[in-house]
């Protein structure tokens, strides 16, 4: 496969190295086999997530050198404020300390009353935690093609147009807290929004009156994807997508630790509405900092004005795309069954698939994963029937799509070869795959378990 070279070269770097066999067994048992609970130094490639672990460009570290650390109007913000228009076209900013800082500040005004519904392609996990936590339902309304892994489909993240307007009618206008459009659909393996299901979505929020939220993570890459697989935007430059597309929103909630490469940060954008910005910022002050810092330092906050335009390079999205997409394609060759085609910003392998003869109940795509850091030291991530959890009311485990293990790549931190690496390690344990066994809970934490849990292998 020919594709254009990294537009960067190498200024830094840091060591990484891996610990024998026998003491990866030992970590992970110590860790109850949960990666989440390894130490970092017992990891030979971190593939956990993409989130906070880029790698900052010598701009932004410029940048860090101008922060302006006053408690209020610190210069650092009004920067923030102006990336933020420039490239969003929204009117009001609130920095928080990351993503979920902003769900948390924003959620309680757009939830009018108890039991109302949040409607979104796929919920992000702690985005669902904090719809609950206040009171509402989120409810997943992604096309059927999502969990058909083997069926190309160019935008497996819209939404299904019929079940949303359907859901609206049944339940009433009057239900329905927000719609949320998740970009790219995480979940549902970092799965782009073409931008007519956007502005579709758009339309029927606005028969209805319903007030658009992006959580807007991975807004450049979903972009990028529009750009190449959309038709009338091969020639577009991303800027002008990204502000094509929301356009159609009302406000956003962002995680800054992935497209905005930066290590933390987070974001609130509010197109217009301003009693709604007055509001968020009251919540803003004592959960998250005063207004014009919200959690952040005055560094942070250059290095995020920065990195915000950064992420828009169409030469690092593709070769960082480029990069996820030459993963998944070794594992398909192999026979490795993953998602296709791959997501912006991860390899979703599909573990039910991979080890069929483990039930979801005993969480086969962390199986995989413990097998994984067994094998060769990569940590990868479960995103399947462990992360999501029971349902609040009942107790009842929910019904994962699909068991999927994430590889997630940091944003300019590793290289190809680390990606063989990768490979190599699935190649053998597919090999013996029918020798991996399921896993049983010895200590299930109520919310967000995943985390924090303890399991053990069942015999
Ligand atoms: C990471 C992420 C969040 C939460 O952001 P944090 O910075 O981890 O708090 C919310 N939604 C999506 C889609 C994400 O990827």
């Amino acid at each position: 496969m020919s594709r254009k070279a990294e537009p960067f070269r190498i200024k830094m770097v840091e060591s990484i190295s891996m610990i024998s066999r026998e003491e990866r067994i030992k970590a992970l048992q110590e860790a109850g086999y949960n990666p989440f609970s390894l130490k970092s130094k017992d990891v030979y490639i971190d593939l956990l997530t993409d989130s906070g672990t880029g790698a900052m460009s010598d701009h932004q570290w410029a940048a860090l050198m101008l922060g302006d650390e006053a408690y209020a109007g610190s210069k650092s913000f009004f920067k923030i404020k102006d990336a933020v228009q420039d490239i969003f076209g929204y009117k009001y900013v609130l920095p928080t300390h990351q993503g979920r800082g902003a769900e948390q500040v924003l959620f309680p005004h757009l939830i009018k009353h108890k039991g109302q519904y949040v409607l979104g392609n796929m919920h992000f996990d702690t985005t669902m935690a904090w719809i609950e936590l206040n009171g509402a339902i989120p409810v997943n309304l992604v096309i059927d093609e999502a969990f058909d892994t083997e069926t190309p489909h160019p935008f497996k993240g819209n939404f299904d147009l019929n079940k949303l307007e359907s859901f609206i009618e049944e339940k009433g206008p009057e239900n329905i807290a927000f719609i949320i459009i998740t970009v790219t659909c995480n979940s549902a393996g970092g799965q782009p929004v073409s931008m007519e299901n956007v502005r579709e979505v758009r339309r029927i929020a606005d028969k209805y009156g319903i007030v658009v939220n992006f959580d807007s993570a991975r807004f450049a890459e979903n972009a990028y994807f529009i750009k190449k697989r959309e038709a009338g935007y091969e020639n577009k430059r991303i800027k002008e997508i990204v502000g094509e597309m929301y356009a159609m929103g009302d406000c956003f909630t962002m995680s800054a630790k992935k497209d905005a490469i930066v290590n933390m940060g987070g974001l609130i954008g509010i197109k217009s509405d301003r009693g709604l910005y007055q509001a968020a910022s009251s919540t803003c002050v004592p959960m998250e900092g005063f207004v014009t810092y919200g959690g952040l330092s005055g560094r942070d906050m250059e290095a995020l004005a920065v990195g915000l335009q950064e992420g828009l390079d169409v030469d690092y999205l593709e070769s960082r795309i480029g990069q996820v997409e030459y993963l998944g394609e070794e594992l398909r060759k192999r026979g490795i069954p993953i998602q296709w085609p791959v997501g912006g910003h991860a390899v979703f392998v599909d573990a039910g698939k991979f080890l069929p003869h483990i039930p979801p109940e005993q969480f086969p795509a962390q199986a995989l994963t413990n097998e994984l850091y067994i094998e060769s030291g990569v940590r990868a991530v479960e995103v399947g029937s462990l992360l999501l959890g029971r349902d609040p009311e009942t107790g009842e485990q929910k019904k994962a799509g699909v068991d999927f293990m994430r590889l997630t790549i940091p944003r300019r931190v590793y290289t190809d070869r680390h990606m063989d690496v990768v490979v190599d390690a699935l190649v053998k344990i597919w090999e013996r795959r029918d020798q991996v066994k399921g896993l049983e809970f010895t200590y299930e934490p109520k919310v967000l378990r995943h985390f924090l849990c303890r399991l053990k292998p069942i015999d």
